[in-house]
């Protein structure tokens, strides 16, 4: 049996593609590469190069493979674009999650694990986030991933499709190897970019806010690195083929850096001084985002190894390094 991983071309899709393979995994890969890299997938995967709001070809997909089990990543998820642009994920993000699951039913397909993400919470009224929290966000890309949420609740419902919804916080890192790792054009994420202001490929970083209410001013998030991420997801399938029911897991560190204690430590790891600047607050900031993730720990048995947040940024360091360039297929 195979497991579809739907967006695995991109960064977390592709460490996750990837530790499935390792640990022997039969994978299949489905991207439509719009922000993606067809040299990020395994090669040990079969690729289809498809979207996955394009139902015939995703028959077709459901057809040549023994599908017993979905993971998506597929979606857009640059929060300032949304804002400009939101029929732009509702169409991507939302109705691609109705024609995935409409597939899904006519070909039996009863397991999915979805990346979800912090952004449904919204503006948290308290730290740490608990999955019962409130979920109000404040922007259409949150917005259309609770949508994706709610489909999948529903469609449990009438068709018994169990999912599994990994609410991830900040997510960072690379493969050690330095073989694969994030390349997103734009960049948009707070560590790549400190990253390349230390390779010399930007001049300095913006940090966007130093008056907010956090020790130091600067935003405070919670970093979970990539590898861990894609165990978690492993975790999940492995707990709906157990036979449970539908869930929701919060995926984060429990700890929260502020987005100068980024920098200093990007500065330890890489030997570079990074200049900074300070800017106007990003709209639709929350001032701090830490996620009370026991509940992953206790219910799939999730245990992250990396819990050093200078040892994330290493593996990111190793990863640029290698590849200064990104990706060189700019699929
Ligand atoms: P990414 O852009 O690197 O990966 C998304 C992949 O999906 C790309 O390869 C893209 O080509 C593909 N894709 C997008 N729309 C598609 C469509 N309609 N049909 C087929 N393929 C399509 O993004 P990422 O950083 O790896 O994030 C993956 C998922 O995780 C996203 O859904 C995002 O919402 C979620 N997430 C990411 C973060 C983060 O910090 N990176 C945090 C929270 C949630
Ligand atoms: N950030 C910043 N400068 C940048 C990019 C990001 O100050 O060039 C800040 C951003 O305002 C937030 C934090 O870094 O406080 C993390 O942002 P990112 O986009 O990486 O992830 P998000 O928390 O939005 O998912």
């Amino acid at each position: 049996m195979t497991v579809l991983v739907l967006g695995g071309a991109g960064y977390i899709g592709s460490h996750t593609v990837d530790q499935l393979i390792q640990r022997g995994t039969d994978v299949a890969v489905v991207d439509s590469l719009v922000t993606g890299h067809q040299a990020a997938i395994n090669p040990q995967a079969r690729f289809y190069q498809g979207d996955i709001r394009d139902k015939d070809f995703m028959r077709s997909v459901f057809q040549q493979e023994k599908v017993s089990g979905v993971i998506h990543f597929a979606a857009f998820s640059i929060v300032p674009e949304s804002m400009q642009a939101p029929l732009k994920y509702f169409d991507n993000n939302t109705y691609g999650m109705t024609a995935l699951l409409e597939v899904m039913n006519e070909f039996d397909v009863k397991h999915i694990v979805f990346s979800s993400t912090a952004a449904t919470y919204g503006e948290p009224k308290s730290i740490p986030i608990k999955e019962s929290d409130p979920q109000v966000p404040t922007n259409p890309y949150g917005e259309s991933k609770l949508m994706m949420e709610t489909m999948m609740k529903w469609a449990d419902r009438a068709y018994g499709i169990k999912f599994v919804a990994l609410r991830y916080f900040n997510v960072a890192g690379a493969k050690p190897d330095g073989s694969i790792g994030e390349d997103h054009h734009p960049e948009t994420h707070l560590l790549p970019i400190v990253l390349q202001v230390a390779a010399g490929k930007r001049e300095q970083l913006s940090i966007f806010g130093d008056d907010y209410d956090t020790p130091d001013g600067t935003n405070v998030r919670d970093y979970v690195h990539v590898l861990d991420l894609a165990d978690a997801h492993i975790l999940a399938l492995g707990y709906l083929e157990e036979g449970h029911d539908s869930n929701a897991f919060n995926l984060g560190s429990s700890t929260g850096f502020s987005n100068m204690e980024i920098v200093e430590a990007a500065r330890k790891v890489t030997g570079k001084a990074i200049p900074v600047t300070m800017a106007p607050r990003r709209a639709g900031d929350p001032s701090t985002l830490i996620a009370a993730s026991d509940k992953a720990r206790e219910v799939l048995g999730w245990t992250p190894q990396y819990d050093n947040m200078e040892a994330i940024i290493e593996t990111a360091w190793n990863w640029h390094l290698n590849h200064p360039n990104g990706y060189t297929d700019r699929g």
